[in-house]
């Protein structure tokens, strides 16, 4: 098959640890029909680093959800779970500008420290920032660890990080219906994720290293995802900028929500794609309520 591609890269990045429900649907959709309505391409990438809960059967789904929708992408799709030398070396780079610490601390003991200070700042998730115990290890002591075997994460040192830049860091977010050449001006903030983990202790990477250098290495020129990623933005324009990778244009789309305004998620137990389809949903009705949306929302 011939296609002629303008230089617009979308993808299409879903994690293979359960069904896709309408919501992902819908950013599978957009991320198509940009692609389509510039001539450009699109990528499908199954993100499938946390390997205890990703699973085959749940890919598979993916491909036939999509497939039902209607949807279609070039071939062969990334796993992320081939690629962890990628990732590696990615980490390598920052842990050789030392720019991340070994960090031991189990999410107990990071709850045991702050337990005591009611005020301690939170990252925008919701969670405790690190309170760089392990930044502060004695380098005999961290030498000693790690020699005897004990599993570490991988924070990034985040003061270290941005002194290293130089330059203040942001991105242009620009409209999901609209002009490329519209939108805002971010100013980015990583450090409000402060000391963040870029590498876990079990798979020893991260969604965030995962997700920048695969954007890269992809050639995506247009990142089309929800907003919940809005704030993870901050951290991925640090991550690229220290890994001296090119920025993609970013537009975060907003969330489809239930009747009672939960925005739909795995973890809500949204209902699935599968499920819908069960019970009668057709690929021409789905994609009409789902395009509905798309107009709902320009
Ligand atoms: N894998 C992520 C998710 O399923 C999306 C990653 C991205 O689009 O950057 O939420």
């Amino acid at each position: 098959m011939t296609r002629s591609f303008s230089n617009q890269t979308l993808r299409f990045a879903p994690s293979s640890n359960g069904y896709l429900h309408l919501g992902h649907a819908y950013s599978a959709l957009l991320n198509f029909e940009m692609a389509r309505a510039s001539g450009g391409r699109m990528l499908l990438r199954i993100e499938d680093i946390d390997i205890d809960r990703c699973r085959p059967e749940f890919e598979q789904a993916i491909y036939e959800d999509l497939e039902w929708l209607g949807l279609s992408w070039e071939l062969p799709v990334r796993r992320q779970s081939e690629h962890f030398s990628d990732y590696a070396n990615a980490l390598e780079r920052l842990r050789s500008r030392g720019l991340v610490y070994p960090c031991f601390c189990s999410r107990g003991d990071i709850m045991a420290t702050v337990a005591g200070r009611p005020d301690s700042p939170r990252d925008p998730d919701g969670s405790p920032l690190y309170p760089g115990t392990c930044k502060h290890l004695p380098p005999a002591e961290r030498a000693r660890r790690l020699a005897g075997g004990r599993s570490a994460a991988q924070r990034i040192d985040m003061d270290a990080a941005m002194a290293s830049l130089g330059f203040q860091l942001g991105w242009r977010e620009r409209p999901v219906f609209g002009s490329s050449a519209e939108g805002r001006e971010i100013i980015a903030e990583p450090a409000l994720w402060g000391d963040a983990i870029v590498a876990r202790k079990d798979i020893q990477t991260s969604y965030h290293i995962a997700v920048v250098v695969d954007d890269a290495l992809q050639g995506v020129t247009d990142v089309v995802r929800g907003e919940d990623l809005f704030m993870a933005t901050h951290l991925h324009r640090l991550l690229q900028a220290l890994l001296d990778l090119p920025e993609p244009r970013y537009r975060h789309h907003r969330l489809l929500r239930d009747a009672s305004g939960h925005k739909l998620s795995k973890s809500l137990r949204a209902k699935s794609l599968r499920a819908l389809r069960q019970e009668g949903l057709s690929p021409e009705a789905a994609r009409k309520l789902l395009g509905g949306e798309l107009i709902a929302a320009s």
